[in-house]
C-alpha cells in the first residue's frame, strides 16, 4: 500500500464515485494496459472512463502536446490558435450537421450546458425534454436533465424538465414489446407528454445510454421521435460524449442508428478526443450556435495543448480505422462475453454495440437488482488484473466494458477469460 487510499478521505468529498474498496492509484499506461503504484499491470477494459480512445500514451499524441507545450500552453479564446480552428474544421466536417459550427469547452457538462443553454436561447423557453436513466454531467442544469437519480442529488434544477420513456430496452413499460411496438408506444407517449407542455426547447438524449449501463433504445427510435419533435419546432441534442468517435462500431456517432432522422441540431462531445486531455464542445447549425446576443468565451476550452492532442488523436482513429476495429474486435468481444456468461445464473443479458458492451446482473431467484454483485466481479476482476467500468440504473447493477478503441484480438480474448473468471467467482 502506498498510503494515498488512506489519506484520500480526509480531503475529497464524500460523494467522490471512486472505483474498489481501496481505490487504485494508477502512475502510467501503455497501449491497452496501466499500471499500478505498486507496479502491478491491468489491462485496461475501461479506458479511464472512455476518455482513452486510442490507446494510453500514445506516441502520436505525447508528442503534438510535448511540440505544442513547448510552443504556448495557452493563449485564451480571446485570441485565434491554430490547433483550434483545425479540430474545429474537422468535427464540423465529420458531425453530419450543415452549416456547422464548434464550440469548444473542457468537459462534456460543460458542453451539454452550453447546449442547453442555445437550445434555451433560441426558443426562448427553459422547457427541456430527457430521457429516463440518463446521464448528461455534474453542473445544476445538467444534473437537471439526468434522469438516472443516482446522479441527480437535490431533485432540483434551473430548468423545467420533463422524463421521456424509450431509452432503455429491457425495462420500464415498453419492456418486452416488439421494436416496432416498443417505438410505437413510446411515440405515442411523447406525444402525450407534449400534449401537457407550453413551448419546450429541446430534448436531449444519448443514443446509447453510457451511465446507465450501456442500453440502448430500438434502432429509429430517435427519427420517430424527430417527427414528432419537428412538428413542434423542438431541437434535439444529441449527446455524444460517451458514443462518439466510432465507439459503437457500426457508427461514427451514435444518432447515426436513427439516420432517417438526419443529423441533430446539436452535438456534443468530450471523453475520448483528447485520449485524456480536457476536450468537450457543442456542434450545431449557425443559426442556432450564434443565437447568443451576448458575449461569452471559455477561458481554458479550445486551448492550443489540448487541441494539438485531439487533432493527433483523431488523425491516428482515421487513419488507422478505429472505427472499423471496434466494430470487428467488438463484435467478437461480445460474442465471448456471452460464452462467459453463459452458465453464471447473476447474469441478466450481455448487451451493446462496438466497443460498449454492458453485462446487467440480477438476483436469480427473485430478479432484483444486484449491485453488490456488480462491485463483487469489479474487485475480482481487478484480482485478476482487468479494470471494467460499473452503472446501470440508480442501483447501479451493471458492468460496463469500454476498452480502448485500439484493443488487438489478442487482448478481447484475454479480457473475456479474466471476466469469466471474475463472474464465475460470484
Ligand atoms: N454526458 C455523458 C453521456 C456522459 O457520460 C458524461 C460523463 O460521464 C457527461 C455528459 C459529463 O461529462 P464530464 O464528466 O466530462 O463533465
Amino acid at each position: 500500500m502506498t498510503g494515498l487510499h488512506a489519506r484520500h478521505r480526509a480531503v475529497l468529498p464524500d460523494w467522490l464515485a471512486l472505483y474498489y474498496d481501496e481505490p487504485i492509484e494508477l502512475t502510467h499506461g501503455e497501449g491497452r494496459h496501466v499500471w499500478d503504484a505498486e507496479g502491478r499491470r491491468y489491462l485496461d477494459f475501461f479506458g479511464g472512463i472512455l476518455t482513452t480512445m486510442t490507446a494510453h500514451a500514445l506516441p502520436e499524441v505525447t508528442k503534438a502536446v510535448a511540440e505544442q507545450a513547448g510552443r504556448i500552453i495557452h493563449s485564451s479564446t480571446l485570441y485565434l490558435d491554430r490547433p483550434m480552428v483545425e479540430l474545429a474544421e474537422r468535427i464540423a466536417a465529420l458531425s453530419g450537421i450543415p452549416d456547422a459550427r464548434v464550440f469548444f469547452t473542457t468537459s462534456g457538462t460543460e458542453a451539454n450546458d452550453t447546449a442547453l443553454l442555445l437550445a434555451s436561447a433560441y426558443r426562448r423557453s427553459n422547457q427541456i425534454l430527457a430521457m429516463r436513466n440518463s446521464y448528461h454531467g455534474r453542473s445544476f442544469s445538467t444534473v437537471g436533465v439526468t434522469g438516472n437519480r443516482a446522479w441527480s442529488p437535490t431533485g432540483l434544477s434551473p430548468l423545467q424538465t420533463l422524463y421521456v420513456h424509450g431509452a432503455v430496452r429491457g425495462r420500464g413499460p415498453f419492456a418486452g414489446l416488439t421494436d416496432e411496438r416498443f417505438t410505437e408506444a413510446a411515440v405515442a407517449d411523447l406525444e402525450d407528454l407534449l400534449g401537457h407542455t407550453h413551448r419546450v426547447a429541446a430534448l436531449i438524449a444519448e443514443p446509447v445510454q453510457g451511465v446507465g449501463g450501456f442500453t440502448s433504445p430500438p434502432d429509429g427510435l430517435y427519427a420517430a421521435f424527430r417527427r414528432v419533435l419537428d412538428r413542434h419546432g423542438i431541437l434535439w441534442i444529441s449527446d455524444e460524449v460517451q458514443t462518439g468517435w466510432g465507439r459503437t462500431g457500426d457508427h461514427f456517432w451514435g444518432w447515426q442508428a436513427h439516420a432517417q432522422a438526419g443529423p441533430p441540431d446539436l452535438l456534443t462531445f468530450a471523453k475520448g478526443i483528447g485520449n485524456g486531455m480536457s476536450v468537450g464542445g457543442v456542434v450545431a447549425r449557425a443559426e442556432i450556435m450564434n443565437c447568443l446576443d451576448a458575449n461569452s468565451i471559455s477561458t481554458f476550452g479550445g486551448s492550443p495543448v489540448t487541441m494539438a492532442a485531439g487533432l493527433a488523436n483523431l488523425g491516428y482513429l482515421l487513419d488507422h480505422d478505429l472505427q472499423g476495429n471496434a466494430r470487428r474486435v467488438g463484435g467478437l468481444l461480445i460474442e465471448r462475453i456471452r460464452a462467459a456468461a453463459a452458465g453464471v445464473d447473476a447474469v441478466r443479458e450481455v448487451r451493446g454495440r462496438g466497443l460498449m458492451i454492458g453485462i446487467e446482473l440480477a438476483d436469480p431467484v427473485t430478479g432484483a437488482a444486484a449491485p453488490e454483485a456488480a462491485s463483487a466481479v469489479l474487485e475480482a476482476a481487478r484480482e485478476g488484473g482487468l479494470l471494467i467500468g460499473k452503472g446501470g440504473g440508480h442501483d447501479t447493477s451493471a458492468l460496463r466494458v469500454a476498452p480502448p478503441l485500439s484493443l488487438t484480438v489478442a487482448e478481447a480474448e484475454e479480457g473475456a477469460a479474466l471476466l469469466e473468471q471474475a463472474l464465475r467467482s460470484l
